[in-house]
């Protein structure tokens, strides 16, 4: 009987091999029809893509909260939202996991401090994984801090920074954390960055939570926030928006 199988495997293995050799004679052979991706109609300009959810367009900051969930207090004004300093973070109130992430920020105009103390706030995905903000426009840091940077983990490929004041975007692609259920780490998070249009992280593996001091590890969660850090910069964010993947 198990002569008989592994004759079957056999045979049926080379059956595929050859067929796969064989030269197709039509073009339909190797066509897929099924599934037919869903329509998106992609933003002009500034809007969102019509399958996005835009976290925030400027008008108000109905989606975030503070990190005690009350409602957020950083700075509305000409569009944008800015850092109030001692305020602490603001949060999304959705979850999510994997996603697509667009966001505008601008570093202050005028230029105070230097290394981490010039223009520095940050974007937490799920809450956990710091995607560097700073002014790095002239400005000297450790190179796993500086904008771009995955806290601490992973140096950006280039420095694309635009001068202070100036409106500049990250767009980034980010795939969740998986865990086993003993807690256990099964498949780091992966994220990829551009940066003003310039790729700065090419897929790469997050270690752990992005610590400010001593290594990054894990700990299980599932979706979480989008968070902003109040680091005491005035710095300013607008045009925020997610797509779930
Ligand atoms: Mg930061």
């Amino acid at each position: 009987m198990k002569k008989v199988f592994s004759f079957v495997v056999v045979a049926l293995t080379s059956c595929m091999i050859l067929n796969a050799q064989q030269p197709q004679k039509n073009p339909e052979s190797t066509e897929t029809w099924e599934p037919v991706p869903p329509i998106v109609t992609p933003g002009e300009g500034p809007q969102a893509p019509s399958d996005a959810v835009v976290l925030f367009n400027g008008s108000n900051l109905d989606q975030w909260t503070n990190s005690k969930g009350e409602a957020a207090t950083w700075t509305l004004e000409g569009g944008a939202v800015t850092v109030k300093p001692g305020t602490g973070t603001i949060q999304t109130k959705q979850l999510f996991g994997d996603c697509q992430l667009h966001i505008e920020f601008r570093e202050p105009s005028v230029v105070k401090g230097e290394s981490q103390g010039r223009g520095n706030s940050g974007i937490f995905l799920q809450g956990n994984y710091e995607l560097q903000v700073l002014d790095c426009y002239n400005n000297k840091t450790y190179s796993n801090g500086q904008t771009g940077s995955i806290y601490k983990q992973h140096i950006p490929l280039v420095n694309a920074c635009k001068k202070p004041g100036e409106w500049q975007t990250y767009d980034v692609v980010y795939t969740a954390p998986k865990f086993g259920e003993s807690g256990r780490i099964v498949t780091p998070a992966y994220i990829t960055v551009l940066h003003n249009g310039v790729l700065i992280q090419n897929h790469v593996a997050i270690w752990g939570h992005t610590e400010y001091i001593g290594y990054p590890a894990y700990t299980k969660h599932g979706k979480g926030p989008l968070v902003l850090q109040d680091h005491g910069d005035l710095v300013s964010f607008r045009n925020i928006w997610i797509r779930e993947l």
